[in-house]
């Protein structure tokens, strides 16, 4: 039987390593159909730390890549304590970060509620992702998007009803119809962002969260450098 290597996530990132190396992807299960990877996988939570580390046992993986999400912060770190215990080496595959550019107008932050102190009073689009709202509902005015209507937020804010990705036009059209005045943001990373060249076009600040640290020990930004390390570790 070929090597058993687990990829944790299903990001750009776990979906091109797929597409390069026989993997078993793990999807956390959370989109109602997710579009699947190249090769096998396998949906849903391990339970917690002791699950995953039951699951290592049974299954016996050369080696585990975690390419979640760069804030996928509870699976990440499930990961490390779970192949230290049974000794099976972990790569963290995570993409780099955005880079400000000229005319950019970012603050970083450390933390979602930081991230709520910082918009103050101002009308701010939320672009942090629906499990990441709490922090923010003490905001008077915030412009939310979703794919259904969130039932906990308030009746001052505007929900915007819809799907990403968001293109350009639509970033420029939102901002404008409901006289958005900063832009908030985890550095989520990969390709340039249309809500940033939106926020940078009509000099708005961006509000940017900066990620949770990488606590595996092994990092890589590249598939092209995933494929080398799991060549290292596979043989
Ligand atoms: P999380 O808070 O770090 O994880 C919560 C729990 O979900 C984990 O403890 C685990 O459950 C389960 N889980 C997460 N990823 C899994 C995976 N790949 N395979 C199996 N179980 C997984 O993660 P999250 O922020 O909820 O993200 C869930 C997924 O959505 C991740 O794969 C992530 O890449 C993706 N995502 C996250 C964000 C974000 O901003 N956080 C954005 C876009 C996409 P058990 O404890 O039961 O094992």
């Amino acid at each position: 039987m070929p090597d058993l290597i687990l990829c944790l996530g299903g990001t750009a990132e776990a979906r091109a390593l797929a597409a390069r190396v026989p993997v078993l992807t793990s999807l956390a299960g959370r989109v109602r159909q997710p579009a699947l990877p190249v090769g096998e996988a396998r949906i849903g939570g391990f339970g917690g730390v002791e699950g995953l580390v039951a699951w290592l046992r049974r299954h016996r993986p050369v080696a585990v890549v975690d390419a979640t999400h760069p804030f996928a912060e509870q699976m990440s770190r499930h990961a490390v304590l779970a192949c230290d215990e049974v000794g099976i080496p972990l790569l963290r595959l995570q993409r780099p970060g955005w880079v400000s550019g000229a005319g950019d107008r970012w603050t970083r932050v450390p933390t979602l509620a930081a991230a709520a102190a910082a918009v103050g009073d101002r009308c701010a689009l939320l672009t942090t992702g629906r499990q990441a709202v709490a922090p923010f509902l003490g905001l008077r005015h915030a412009v939310l998007r979703a794919i259904e209507r969130p039932a906990d937020v308030p009746a001052s804010w505007t929900v915007v009803l819809g799907r990403p990705p968001w293109s350009l036009e639509d970033e420029l059209a939102q901002i404008a119809e409901h006289g958005v005045e900063v832009v908030v943001t985890k550095d989520s990373g990969g390709p340039a962002a249309p809500k940033l060249e939106a926020a940078r076009m009509r000099g708005l600040e961006v509000i940017v969260v900066d990620r949770p640290p990488v606590l595996a020990a092994s990092v890589v930004s590249t598939v092209d450098d995933a494929v080398d390390w799991l060549s290292t570790v596979t043989g």
